[in-house]
Order: C-alpha cells, then sequence, then structure tokens
C-alpha cells in the first residue's frame, strides 16, 4: 500500500438548521476531506470534529494543523506499508497527531483498500447487510410545538426507526414526557452529552419510568465509576459516547459494567481500525452497539454506514439523510433514508461519488502533497 499524492480540502456547508446540544450551538458544518491517490485509484476519508470544540477539545483548525504539519508530510515520508493493518497502525502509533485528524487519512486508506480488491467497504469490514435502520436525533428547541414539530416532519418525509432527544439540565423530564405522550410507539432514546453529574441521579429515575432505549452519556466522559453507580440506580440501559475514545475504554466500561451499549464514533476512536476493535471487545462483553455520528459530511457518514452493516450492530445509527442537516453534501447522490432505511452501497469502496465541483465550491481551504 503506498501514497502517491494526497489534498486535503477543508469544506464548510450551511446546516438546514442551527442544531444545539447541551454545551454550544453549530450552524455550519466544517470537515476536511483527505484525498489520497494512489496507482490511479482516488480514495476518500474525513476528519470531521464539531467547530467550536464542545464536543471534544478538537476543532476544524486543529486537525488541519495535525494533518498539515505532521499525519501527511510523515506518511509521505513513510511513503508504503504491506498492508492496510500496518498502515492503520502506523497512523493510530503516530504520536501528537488527535484521532479526529488520523481518521480522515485512515479511513481513506480503507477505501483504497476495498477499491484495490474491487469490494465495498462494508465487505472488506465483514458486513453482510444490505441496508442498515437509520434512528431521527434532534438538538434542543426554545419551546415544546417546535420540538414536537420537527419529529412529526422528519419521522414523516423518511421513517426514522427511533428518535433520539437531547437533553440537558432543567430541560429534560417534561421534555421527554411530552415526546413520549405525542409520539406513543416511537423507540426514543435521550443524549445529554455528558451534562450531568451523579448528583442528578434522581432525574434518570424519573426518565426510567418510559421505558426508552438508553440513557446516551448522562454523565462526564471520565465519570466511569459514576456511571457504573447510575447504572445500579436505572433499569434504562446507559450508552458510552464522548468516554469511549479508545478499545481500552470498552474494556474499562465492560469490568466496571459502567455502560451497557456502545456508540461507536469512528471520528472519536481515530478510524475503522479502532472502531472494528471497539466492536468487538463490546460484542464480547455483552454490550449492545451502534455507529453514531458528529455528524460528518456524506464522506465520513458514508464510511458510518459501511460499518453500520456489520452483524451484531442492535441499534439504529444516527446517519441520516444528507439534506436532514446539510444544505448541500459533497457526495452524489446524497445519503438517502427511506422507510427508515439506508441502503449499503455494493460499488467497490465508499460506493458514492465525490463530487470535485462540490468541494471547490464549499472550500474554505486547500493543500496538495506529493510523496
Ligand atoms: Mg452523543
Amino acid at each position: 500500500m503506498q501514497i502517491d499524492r494526497v489534498t486535503l480540502t477543508h469544506c464548510r456547508i450551511p446546516l438546514v438548521e442551527p442544531f444545539r446540544i447541551s454545551n454550544g450551538v453549530v450552524a455550519e458544518k466544517d470537515g476536511i476531506v483527505v484525498q489520497v491517490e494512489s496507482e490511479g485509484l482516488r480514495a476518500f476519508g474525513e476528519s470531521s470534529p464539531m467547530a467550536g470544540s464542545f464536543y471534544s477539545g478538537d476543532t476544524p483548525e486543529s486537525c488541519w494543523r495535525d494533518l498539515c504539519e505532521t499525519l501527511i508530510p510523515r506518511a509521505l515520508l513513510h511513503g508504503r506499508w504491506d498492508s492496510l493493518e500496518a498502515a492503520c497502525q502506523w497512523i493510530d502509533a503516530l504520536p501528537g497527531v488527535s484521532n479526529f485528524a488520523k481518521v480522515g487519512l485512515e479511513t481513506a486508506l480503507w477505501d483504497l483498500e476495498a477499491q484495490r480488491r474491487g469490494v465495498s467497504l462494508a465487505a472488506l469490514l465483514g458486513g453482510t447487510r444490505t441496508a442498515v435502520e437509520s434512528g431521527l436525533a434532534v438538538g434542543l428547541y426554545s419551546n415544546e410545538a417546535a420540538l414536537h414539530a420537527a419529529i412529526e416532519r422528519e419521522i414523516t418525509a423518511a421513517g426514522y426507526k427511533r428518535v433520539k432527544v437531547k437533553i440537558a439540565p432543567g430541560h429534560d423530564v417534561d421534555l421527554v414526557a411530552g415526546v413520549a405522550r405525542r409520539f406513543p410507539g416511537v423507540p426514543l432514546m435521550t443524549d445529554a452529552n455528558a451534562a450531568y453529574t451523579i448528583a442528578d441521579a434522581p432525574v434518570f429515575e424519573k426518565l426510567d419510568a418510559h421505558g426508552m432505549l438508553m440513557f446516551e452519556q448522562p454523565l462526564a466522559g471520565a465519570a466511569f465509576e459514576d456511571s457504573a453507580a447510575l447504572q445500579r440506580r436505572v433499569r434504562t440501559p446507559v450508552c458510552f459516547d464522548e468516554s469511549l475514545e479508545s478499545p481500552a475504554d470498552v474494556t474499562r466500561a465492560a469490568e466496571l459494567d459502567a455502560c451497557r451499549i456502545a456508540n461507536i464514533k469512528i471520528q472519536r476512536v481515530g478510524g475503522l481500525a479502532n472502531a472494528l476493535e471497539v466492536y468487538r471487545r463490546a460484542q464480547a462483553a455483552g454490550m449492545g452497539l451502534w455507529v453514531g455520528t458528529m455528524p460528518e459530511l456524506g464522506v465520513g457518514c458514508a464510511a458510518g454506514v459501511h460499518l453500520a452493516a456489520l452483524d451484531g450492530i442492535t441499534f439504529p445509527t444516527d446517519v441520516e439523510a444528507s439534506a436532514r442537516w446539510f444544505r448541500d453534501d459533497l457526495i452524489e447522490p446524497g445519503i438517502e433514508v427511506r422507510d427508515g432505511l439506508i441502503h449499503v452501497p455494493t460499488a467497490p469502496g465508499l460506493g458514492y461519488h465525490v463530487s470535485e465541483e462540490k468541494l471547490r465550491r464549499y472550500q474554505v481551504a486547500r493543500q496538495e502533497f506529493r510523496g
């Protein structure tokens, strides 16, 4: 496996509506597309932290620096690897580069390897599903009517298989009760993005009555012991998102019974090799599993669709239709959800066409590197 040329394009696409969670609001989506050229093939990956660093400390600017100054120059200097596995290990071991930067190059190499073998990325990962279930995620709204209208509109449009509502202190018990009343029969879950402490356990004891699919990341990312204490007090499974930065975190979470479901984010764990290891360890521990998103633009979400094709992914993915969040997308066609399902492409690699015209239309910065 060798790299002849890498082109980085930092793109910015306006959101359909601002997205508010427990610790911030965004109105645009930034993604850095990593295009790798190798022996006549072109492959793509995406580095896609949230702008404003309120999901993690990583920003598009910090990722751009990591990619331009360290990861891509060193990868081109290294030049070639004996296998995809060796390339992934080399990337994973590189010090001083964030997971969100690594994932752009790592996932591009998976796309490249799948194209070389003439198989879909899903097949290379070991996935067999032809379609994956998609769930709706909705942010915080200023009033209940607007929240309900958003859920109604999106479920009607695409038939999403479950609804995930964002919660924050003061916007939780009544908010969830209202959604449960308004949408009976729709599987529900909450995502707090780490906004609570163990002192708020009574909030989750009240939410427990709704029989929801899961409570995603109620407590701080590092609060494994407190999360285990919370899990002992509620029947609803706790799901880890921000807490799982590496496969080792899954093992520790399982030992403590700190969560019973894992949200696998390719971006957060630094690529597909680590995502597969998270998957294996979580399965071995008997945890439920699903594939989350930042959300990424189309290149990153496409990788998530392929990962979600693995057996043992037990809950719908957060990958939604491109048009749900973005005024436009970099892939053609965009990701589509019909009857709550996303078709898994069968063409070699990612199976979506990445539009050069759109990369240029939405670019904030571009840089080319040659081996
Ligand atoms: Mg989350």
